[in-house]
């Protein structure tokens, strides 16, 4: 990064300074504060001269640490904390005590995050199968309409491009070598470690233009579980050891890049996704419910010179972070979204209170169990389910007491509240198998939507809690090769989890890791019998039967697959192999070979392939029979 003044066409470093904290003066981020006759700088430069105010389009940092509890940080209270940087940039900056994650799961929150929209109308309500849509309008584009460079830079792949967050970036670092973990080497995990992540993002803010704003995106996936991070001065991997490691990293970013001026005076926020359950409710992670251990997310605005530290109390959004940087960078917020800017509450101005809306659908996707949704207002927090709930955090913060009886009159008008929040998008569908693939590596399910007309019918998450808690012990085991107890676990959630495709997939799964084929056959059968759309369970049901030597009900399952899904690479090539091999079938093998080569030219099977593809042809267009043309 160039270090030397960033004005051109005589703008110098005689240009007057913010004065942007002067609480009764006018705001330096006001729009109508830039008056095209009083420019003193060149168009393109991004310094906007008035006689009392420079108009900045400030340098944006948006840094999110994934999974990060509000409370575990020192500056939200946190005894044991290390988090000295951000600790540092709070006692600066800006702290929003009460932050409201829209829905404890990576991608829908960061799509909140980007756009100012809940997700019932951003569309996006699960790191699997859900896309954002195109027309969305994200923080990214709008800011490079600016002329803002934009850059993201990805920790983990409920982020990767294909959530459609890249939108609006010039440079989207998804790029995530797989890494083996310590001494569980068998497991190759698709996230990086957060210096990682901020050695991209330094090496591309060095690169630059000077003369032009930026808006780095930073997500860092560290937090999320497992554990790999001991707390300084000890030996046991913890979540605060992660998290502290997070905050040096962050420490040694920030001063490596504050070396020039520009990053001294950026706008700097720090927040979080989610947060995580560590036993509470009886949830170790996130995702299904949706208490305060894993909505309350910190949220930290940095702007030295223009923000004057202070805290506020009142209950706002994640939702609210997109409307906020618009209007700090002198853009008028957006007509129809859902958030709101909290420019006037970080100056220290009252701001009226508004519902914030949350959910889960975590349990609904993946096991067939009711949806969460809720609404906070002020401290009262109304949860829809089968067995509703209404806390007050001010005396409740642990959400231990339910007061759904006893303060009925609240309750109903929460939820009325609630009820005004329809879902109004249908996003786009995921169909990126090795993504899917990779997510369910972490543990995120995939299944379609129970179809219910009531889902007050489903069964409560709440319930269920110790089923999906053993689910999760059963993943945990088979990752770690520990393939029996996984399966003796499976069988015994089967009475709990017969209504879930996703639940019989991943039995079979775990199954054909231990080539028990009769098994996972009756498991994806299982798993069919209930989603008969499901491609993966249809495509390991036909290798199952293929592993049983029974070839023709395998290709009868492999073209039910391919006349529904084409484009599946690995579905052609074993029927292909099927046809040629055992049936006698060159021209139909052919034909589902050819279209494997146009789908998967670099397959590690593809050069075989086009050998075998080239004899059968020769032999058919000789008029002969064919024999095998491939072994294998
Ligand atoms: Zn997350």
């Amino acid at each position: 990064m160039a270090t030397g003044p960033r004005h051109v066409n005589g703008a110098s470093d005689e240009t007057p300074r913010l004065r942007g904290t002067s609480e009764g003066g006018r705001p330096v981020w006001q729009p109508g504060l830039i008056v095209v006759g009083l420019l003193v700088v060149s168009l393109v430069c991004w310094r906007w001269v008035t006689p009392d105010y420079v108009i900045v389009r400030p340098d944006i940092l948006l840094i999110s640490i994934d999974t990060l509890r509000a409370d575990r940080l020192g500056c939200y209270g946190y005894a044991e904390a290390r988090t000295e940087t951000i600790d540092e940039l709070a006692t600066g900056g800006v702290v929003f005590e009460a932050v409201t994650s829209p829905a404890p799961i990576t991608l829908p929150s960061h799509a909140t995050m980007l756009t100012g929209l809940i997700p019932p109308r951003h569309g996006v309500r699960d790191n699997v199968r859900y896309r954002l849509a195109d027309s969305v309008v994200t923080l990214a584009e709008l800011l490079r309409e600016q002329g803002y460079q934009t850059g993201a830079f990805i920790g983990a792949l409920p982020l990767s491009r294909t959530g459609g967050l890249a939108q609006g970036f010039d440079v989207y670092d998804d790029e995530i070598a797989p890494r083996a973990l310590g001494d569980m080497n068998l497991i190759v995990r698709p996230e990086r470690f957060a210096e990682e992540v901020f050695a991209s993002a330094q090496e591309w803010l060095q690169a630059t233009d000077d003369r032009r704003p930026v808006f780095a995106f930073v997500h860092v996936y560290d937090p999320h579980a497992p554990y790999e991070k001991p707390m300084p001065g000890t030996d046991t991997l913890s979540y605060d050891g992660e998290i502290a490691y997070v905050d040096r990293s962050l420490g040694d970013f920030l001063s490596s890049i504050r070396t020039a001026d520009r990053w001294r005076e950026a706008l700097t926020i720090v927040t979080s996704d989610h947060g995580e359950g560590l036993g509470q409710h009886g949830e170790k992670t996130h995702c299904l419910f949706v208490y305060e251990q894993t909505l309350h997310v910190p949220l930290i605005v940095h702007w030295p010179n223009v923000l004057t530290p202070r805290r506020a109390a009142l209950p706002v959004g994640l939702v609210d972070l997109m409307p906020t940087v618009l209007e700090f960078t002198g853009l008028k917020p957006l007509p129809d979204i859902d958030g709101r800017s909290l420019v006037t509450l970080a100056r220290g101005k009252e701001l009226n209170e508004k519902p914030l809306y949350f959910e889960s659908l975590f349990g609904y996707l993946g096991f067939g169990w009711a949806p969460l949704r809720g609404i906070r207002l002020q401290d009262l927090k109304y949860t829809q389910a089968p067995k509703p709930e209404l806390y007050d955090l001010r005396t409740d913060p642990l959400e231990e007491e339910n007061l759904i009886t006893e303060r009925p009159d609240d309750a109903s008008r929460l939820a009325s509240l609630l009820r005004e929040v329809k879902d109004e998008v249908d996003a786009p569908m995921e169909t990126d198998r090795q993504r899917m693939s990779a997510l369910a590596s972490l543990g995120y399910v995939s299944a379609p939507p129970v179809e219910t007309d009531d889902p007050s019918e489903l069964p409560d998450p709440k319930d269920h809690i110790e089923v999906y808690e053993r689910f999760h012990e059963a993943h945990h085991k088979c990752a770690h090769g520990k393939v029996g107890p996984a399966l003796e676990i499976m069988a015994s959630l089967e009475p709990d989890l017969r209504n879930s495709p996703y639940f019989y997939l991943e039995w079979g799964n775990f199954a054909t890791k231990d080539q028990r084929w009769p098994l996972a056959e009756e498991c994806f059968r299982k798993s069919l019998a209930l989603d008969e759309l499901g491609r993966d369970a249809r495509y390991n049901l036909a290798v199952a039967l293929f592993k049983q030597s029974d070839w023709s009900e395998s290709v009868g399952q492999l073209d039910e697959l391919l006349s529904r899904n084409p484009d599946h690479a690995d579905g052609q090539l074993l029927a292909g192999l099927i046809k040629a091999q055992h049936l006698g079938m060159p021209a139909e093998a052919l034909s589902n070979w050819n279209q494997f080569l146009e789908l998967a030219p670099d397959h590690v099977q593809a050069g075989k392939i086009r050998k075998a593809v080239s004899q059968l042809s020769g032999r058919l267009t000789a008029g002969g029979q064919t024999t095998t043309p491939t072994d294998d």
